[in-house]
């Protein structure tokens, strides 16, 4: 697909279903000098990629910032996620600093277990932070760590959404997988997480949790792509749980880290054939509820 060709998919999608635009709820941007390490880890095929990820958008911020406006993405996160400790508090001060001067980014903010995390969680929450991202795979700590039961705390009673990778996908971890998501959710049911990547490969498991917890979403952070498919495909015999779950499933895209066009995204929910109010739902409407952003008009 050409760049021109991307476009013009992505713009026709929203009209076609009567959308004001499109809202992603996994999009990455990070402090420069981390996201170029982001960028080597992804060329080196390392580990935790298993395999060979051309990224797509491999552009400087403000280049990136204005393809996803012109793809009329009408709010998007910057997830940032610490690899070790003392790197989450200097994580948000970046991104708090980010959403202020891009408006239509939700601001976001990140953790680790550390003696100091209930703290700095309370300060980015205090500065505006509306969604938060945590990645089990990358952070290799559990998400039941003791160290972070303040944390959740203060993320439940809040309400505020959190971007969860804790599936196995593209390569398991040792806290990753539906167990420890279960064991949390059990100590605080009332947390809004977000289950990125549907929690693939465990998709069946992922959707227990979330018919279990009516707070849980998904996000369809590669899902359904050519990409993910010939891996991780989504189980056919669960189809009529991704249609009953509908308003809980939100479009992710992982841009810029991506191996594709940002249409292959779409398409590939698109040709679920699931139905137009799931596509505006899980595109827009879900999003737009959970962050109180402009509602979708009834039809
Ligand atoms: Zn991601």
């Amino acid at each position: 697909m050409s760049a021109d060709e991307d476009r013009s998919y992505v713009h026709e999608f929203p009209r076609r279903l009567g959308l004001p635009g499109i809202i992603d709820v996994h999009t990455h941007f990070m402090p420069e000098p981390v996201m170029r390490k982001v960028w080597a880890y992804f060329d080196s095929a390392g580990p935790l990629t298993g395999r060979p990820w051309p990224i797509a958008y491999r552009d400087e911020e403000q280049v990136r910032l204005k393809t996803l406006r012109e793809f009329g993405v009408r709010a998007f996160t910057a997830l940032v996620y610490p690899h070790k400790p003392q790197m989450a508090a200097w994580l948000n001060e970046w991104s708090a600093e980010f959403a202020a001067r891009a408006p239509d980014c939700l601001h976001t903010a990140t953790f680790f277990p550390e003696p100091d995390a209930d703290r700095y969680v309370a300060a980015a929450i205090e500065s505006g932070a509306r969604i938060f991202k945590v990645h089990i795979q990358v952070g290799d700590f559990s998400p039941v760590d003791q160290l972070l039961a303040p944390v959740w705390e203060v993320l439940s009673e809040a309400g505020i959404p959190v971007v969860i990778h804790c599936g196995s996908g593209p390569a398991p971890g040792r806290f990753t997988g539906p167990g420890p998501i279960a064991e949390l959710l059990h100590r605080f049911p009332r947390l809004r997480l977000i289950i990125a990547h549907m929690g693939a490969p465990d998709y069946t498991e992922f959707l227990d949790i979330a018919e279990r917890y009516p707070l849980v979403h998904l996000d369809t952070t590669m899902n359904f792509t050519d990409f993910f498919d010939s891996r991780d495909p989504f189980p056919e015999n669960e189809r009529t749980r991704l249609l009953a779950l509908g308003d809980r499933i939100l479009f992710g895209s992982d841009f810029p880290n991506i191996p594709y066009p940002y249409a292959h995204a779409l398409y590939a929910l698109d040709r679920l054939e699931l139905g137009e109010d799931w596509l505006r739902g899980a595109c827009y409407g879900n999003a737009a509820e959970l962050f109180g952003l402009e509602p979708l008009a009834q039809r």
